[in-house]
């Protein structure tokens, strides 16, 4: 986690906590004659959890409203209106980049126990709340035989309102798409406290709300398509020289007809950090590691897949190991999903950067990027979702050493890399304050005054996660 302010500790020091629950202010005391004292935390000690997401402090919140419904959080909206406070709209806070950290004191909606899940498998649709977490949804679909395909490493945690505040992604949206590729319509609040139902149409308003981080209303609740999970899937891992490759091996693939449904990426320290964890017998002296799903409903054609995919490996120089079980399958992909911890054990925290760039520059992209962290001394690993062009380098650190303004120059550093290949500051994990420092080198000034005018249009005010995305 980084400190808010540029500092070796935490942002501003935390308040003793007091064990006296009473509300010790107007906000706190107001939503707790309102909604009772159930749903709101007002006690010092119970808000200090809510200044911070998985990498940024940030203020403590004078209030903490946990909602049931939609009525409570126009209750809780339409009180933080009254007292001219802030709101930040608050999922699992596993986000990357800052969001649900406060950055004044003010109210936080948790959504977590707006948990509310229905599947009408006749239609196939789920209607979730927002603290629904998305793991839910994939297993209450799949007695009914369908599937929600999007799928970040965090779905055992985050929740769909967060998923939708950041239009989350994950291995399988290279062939299947990102959430908002799956949200039919959505049900949100906005800053005045009124309530709308809006769905797909012309102006995309729930597109508009999906990945805007919580700065132009809340989402309270979603209609998410589902589909049937594909009946057949091959795995095969390939290991390279180098990273640039890997990156001609997967444009190949792609030229030649290839559309596989998980694309992933390791580098060589990234590959060697999960192999120290897991000892799973991964290729330590390979430059980069691809792992690579297939799948369909017709085995042939996702054989043919996995030949296309392997055949563009061998040609770009790889080496090809090919998964001849579910078992042997599933512990490639747990090499993938053990990044986080894996790299947990090489310094106590990391910023995870997002930046996607065009697949043709990834090799550039990716020595630049190694060249910079040898430069700055901090380990940087980078994995991501190749396919996409969408790469996660991440700066690993140890905040009671080392300086956390050197950990944000890195990161500029990075941005800027990604900038001047025409890329973007973030694939999936949005914004937020880390990024934003950044967006005006990333977004031309007319673009960025448009999106002025679309927040002051929706928050005039600028109350709704005030501090987030726009510079
Ligand atoms: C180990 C790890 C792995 C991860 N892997 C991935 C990955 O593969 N792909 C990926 O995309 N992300 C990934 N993430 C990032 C994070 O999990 C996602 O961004 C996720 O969507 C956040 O969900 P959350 O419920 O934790 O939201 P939070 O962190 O609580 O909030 C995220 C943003 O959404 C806003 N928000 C929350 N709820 C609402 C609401 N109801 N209405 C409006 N705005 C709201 C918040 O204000 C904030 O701006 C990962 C994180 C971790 C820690």
């Amino acid at each position: 986690m980084i400190p808010r302010k540029t500092a070796l500790s935490p942002g501003s020091p935390a308040p003793k906590p007091r064990s006296n629950a009473a509300p010790d202010n107007a906000l706190a005391a107001e939503l707790t004659r309102l909604l009772g004292p159930k749903k709101v935390l007002s006690a010092l000690s119970e808000r200090l959890s809510y200044r911070y997401d998985a990498i940024q402090f940030g203020e403590t919140p004078l209030a903490v409203v946990l909602p049931e419904s939609t009525a409570d959080v126009v209750t809780a909206v339409q009180t933080a209106r009254a007292a001219g406070v802030p709101i930040v709209g608050r999922g699992a806070a596993s986000g990357l980049s800052g969001g649900a950290a406060p950055m004044q004191p003010g109210l936080v909606i948790s959504f977590t126990r707006m948990t509310r899940l229905e599947v009408f498998p006749e239609r196939r649709e789920a209607r979730a709340q927002a603290g629904v977490v998305t793991l839910s949804v994939t297993e209450m679909a799949r007695p009914y035989g369908l599937l929600y395909p999007p799928d970040p490493a965090s779905f055992r945690t985050s929740t769909i309102g967060g998923n939708l505040g950041e239009n989350a992604g994950g291995p399988m949206c290279f062939k299947y798409g990102v959430t908002g590729d799956y949200v039919k319509s959505l049900e949100f609040v906005d800053a005045e406290g009124e309530v709308y139902e809006v769905g797909r149409g012309a102006y995309d308003l729930a597109g508009l709300l999906i990945g805007s981080e919580g700065t132009l209303g809340l989402i309270t609740e979603a209609t998410l398509r589902l589909t049937p999970p594909p009946k057949f899937t091959r795995t095969l891992m390939a290991s390279f020289a180098e990273v640039g490759a890997c990156a001609e091996a997967v444009s190949a693939a792609i030229a030649a007809g290839a559309v596989p449904s998980k694309l992933e990426f390791m580098d060589q320290a990234c590959t060697r950090a999960v192999e120290d964890y897991l000892h799973l017998g991964l290729p330590v002296d390979a430059g980069a590691v691809l792992l690579v799903d297939t799948d369909g409903d017709d085995l042939d054609t996702v054989e043919e897949e996995r030949a296309l995919v392997e055949a563009a490996c061998v040609e770009a120089g790889g080496t090809v190991r090919r998964a001849s079980s579910d078992a042997e399958s599933a512990a490639l992909w747990q090499a993938r999903r053990s990044v986080s911890p894996a790299l947990g054990r090489i310094r106590p925290q990391r910023m995870n950067e997002d930046i996607v760039v065009p697949r043709s520059v990834l090799p550039d992209v990716v020595r630049e990027i190694r060249a910079l962290g040898d430069a700055s001394g901090f380990p940087v690993v980078q994995f991501g979702h190749i396919g996409d062009g969408n790469l996660h380098p991440n700066i690993l650190f140890d905040p009671r050493r080392e300086s956390a303004d050197a950990v944000h120059e890195l990161a500029h550093q990075i941005a800027a890399v990604a900038i001047r290949h025409g890329g973007v500051l973030s694939g999936e994990h949005g914004i937020g304050t880390m990024k934003r420092p950044f967006m005006r080198e990333a977004v031309d000034p007319v673009t960025l005054d448009v999106l002025w005018n679309v927040k002051r249009a929706l928050d005039p005010a600028e109350r709704l996660n005030p501090g987030k995305v726009l510079p």
